[in-house]
């Protein structure tokens, strides 16, 4: 029996990897982190928890728990969809709604292993979804439909089926004594060159799961951006979890703004709710806000880069291949329609 959603060996695309023929020694005392994790498993055992389910399955988050309570180490238990939740998926709609339904699922059929739905981190939130959907089609394949975008594509609905495991992915690890770091990943300043991706693609390169390793000094939330061009600027900034997504969804809603591109009002607010600290005080989240709508896009971006430079996980945007021949990138629906094969 095949069991796709555990975890597997990890791709090696563009990340350097250790030369050793040692396993890797982990990087904190094993048997400590070991024995709490033996602790919380035991602890969701004797509270009937769903771990205790025989279908549930573990799943390594990308995050691998760097920021949850130690001895979790990312790890939650996934079960299948059944009937009910088909149910609530087949009726939902899109939007904030479809959110709220979404999470009722999720927190019925997969334990996270003594943290809240609230407190998990927004990067590990597509990886779970798209377990949750594989391990439900009893496969380790989802179905997209994404439209091939005219004038260079067809327009046509895409029909597309990708192994997880092809899927653009980069799990975090915390570096070895010795071992170089490969992550936070540097900064880049020009856009992706489209002619350069379908070669590579040619060429068979496929995205894949990286593995990327992590100084331990890296994880420590606040983290210090470089002062903003322009303006000067001196920001610290803490990763987004489930709980500031309620927020800016609650916001999107009210505010009729549910795009997230770079300068939409959802994404505004998404920037504010990362924001910490603010040349040495803290704004809070209207006065972070405040803060960005009179400071310069040049800035801006350049905070967002610094940003997305720590970003991991599955990519929101993976490239299709159509049948036309056009190569492109779309974004992961991550509400209802990713169940409905990214129909709307
Ligand atoms: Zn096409």
């Amino acid at each position: 029996m095949t069991e796709p959603n555990q975890p597997r060996p990890h791709a090696t695309v563009g990340v350097p990897q250790p030369v050793t023929s040692q396993p890797m020694p982990t990087p904190m005392p094993d048997t400590l982190l070991g024995a709490q994790a033996t602790a919380m498993a035991e602890a969701r055992a004797a509270a009937g928890g769903r771990g205790s389910d025989p279908l549930s399955r573990p799943y390594t988050l990308p995050s691998r728990g760097l920021w949850y309570p130690p001895g979790h180490r990312g790890q939650v238990f996934i079960s299948p969809t059944r009937g009910e939740q088909e149910e609530v998926l087949a009726g939902m709609e899109d939007g904030a709604a479809a959110m709220v339904s979404l999470r009722h699922v999720v927190g019925q059929v997969v334990d996270l292993n003594g943290i809240t739905l609230d407190q998990l981190m927004l990067e590990d939130w597509p990886a779970l979804l798209l377990h949750l959907l594989a391990y439900s089609a009893g496969d380790d394949r989802v179905f997209l439909a994404p439209v091939c975008p005219k004038p260079r594509g067809c327009g046509k609905a895409s029909n597309q089926t990708r192994a997880l495991g092809d899927m653009e992915c980069v799990e975090l690890r915390l570096a070895a004594p010795g071992e170089s770091p490969t992550w936070p990943q540097p900064i880049e300043e020009t856009e992706e060159d489209e002619e350069l991706a379908i070669l590579a693609e040619i060429c068979g390169d496929i995205e894949g799961t990286t593995e990327a390793i992590v100084d331990p000094s890296a994880v420590v939330e606040p983290f210090t951006a470089e002062p903003l061009k322009l303006t000067g600027d001196k920001v610290t900034w803490r990763y987004l979890r489930m709980s500031d997504l309620t927020i800016a969804e609650d916001f999107a809603q009210r505010t009729d703004s549910t795009s997230t591109k770079p300068g939409t009002k959802l994404n505004n607010v998404l920037l504010a709710l990362h924001t910490v600290t603010l040349n040495g005080s803290k704004p809070g989240l209207v006065g972070a806000y405040s803060w960005i709508k009179r400071t310069p896009s040049e800035a801006l971006t350049h905070y967002r880069r610094q940003i997305e430079r720590r970003s991991f996980g599955y990519s929101m945007r993976p490239r299709f291949k159509c049948r036309c021949g056009h190569s492109f990138r779309a974004e992961l629906p991550l509400d209802g329609s990713l169940f409905r094969g990214g129909r709307s």
